[in-house]
């Protein structure tokens, strides 16, 4: 991997400021993984880097896939309660570039979210232009009237306030209160509002699938790393 500065590598992953580096360079914390000296302008790789004695966090370019819990809020602003972010190690909240959400859940959804600091990344899993399949499971107020799965399929919905209709959706009916929906779209509350739009209301959303992802056994609140390369479909 590539050389940069050790005080530019720590300040990047969050560990400390540029100025702190000596310090912890000076009380053994930061070691060189062969016992090289060590300075704050060293010039070294990710790997050759330890802080008390371990690897260092994943370097920039990472995909964090995590099962969100209900009630967490896909924002950096903690005003609003409590965040996804919180669910990552502290330290992350100050790597530079910034780790953020790739699109959102709302508060009450749960589920499959990605997390990443490529920006370029970012733009093609959120732009409408790529399509990425979603899939989400909702519990239904009321039972279904019969005539939703073509009206979604249709790509004629309109939605409230909205000057465009909705892209074709896929409608599997599971039970007349509980289905599951695959948009390629990501709208502002669109799976909530598509149901209002025909006279129901989501009690209840998960989100199961987000491209070729699945959760597989993350319980919620727990993420794993991923290969950015398994994004690429
Ligand atoms: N649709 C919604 O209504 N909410 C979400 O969180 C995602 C899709």
């Amino acid at each position: 991997s590539s050389k940069l500065r050790l005080d530019k590598l720590l300040s990047s992953l969050g560990y400390c400021s540029r100025r702190e580096v000596a310090l912890l360079i000076r009380e053994g914390i930061i070691t060189h993984a062969h016992n090289l000296p060590l300075k704050s302008d060293t010039k070294v790789s990710h790997d050759e880097i330890l802080c008390e004695g371990e690897p260092l966090d994943p370097p920039q370019g990472i995909v964090i896939l995590m099962h969100k819990p209900a009630g967490l809020v896909c924002s950096h602003d903690d005003g609003e309660g409590k965040l996804v972010y919180d669910l990552l190690p502290e330290r992350w909240r100050l790597r530079d570039p910034k780790i953020s959400t790739v699109g959102r859940l709302d508060k009450d959804t749960s589920g499959l979210l990605l997390l990443t600091d490529d920006g370029a990344l970012l733009h093609r899993l959120t732009s409408p232009k790529h399509k990425v399949p979603k899939v989400y499971e909702a519990r239904l107020d009321r039972a279904l009237k019969g005539d939703e799965a073509e009206i979604f399929a249709s790509g004629t919905l309109m939605l409230n306030g909205e000057k465009t209709p909705c892209l074709p959706a896929k409608l599997t009916v599971i039970d007349d209160t509980h289905v599951t929906l695959e948009i390629v779209e990501g709208r502002y509350h669109q799976v909530r509002r598509m149901f209002a739009a025909v006279g129901n209301h989501v009690t209840a959303l998960h989100r199961c699938s987000f491209g070729t992802l699945t959760l597989g056994d993350l319980k919620a609140g727990e993420y794993r790393l991923i290969d950015a390369q398994s994004l690429s479909k």
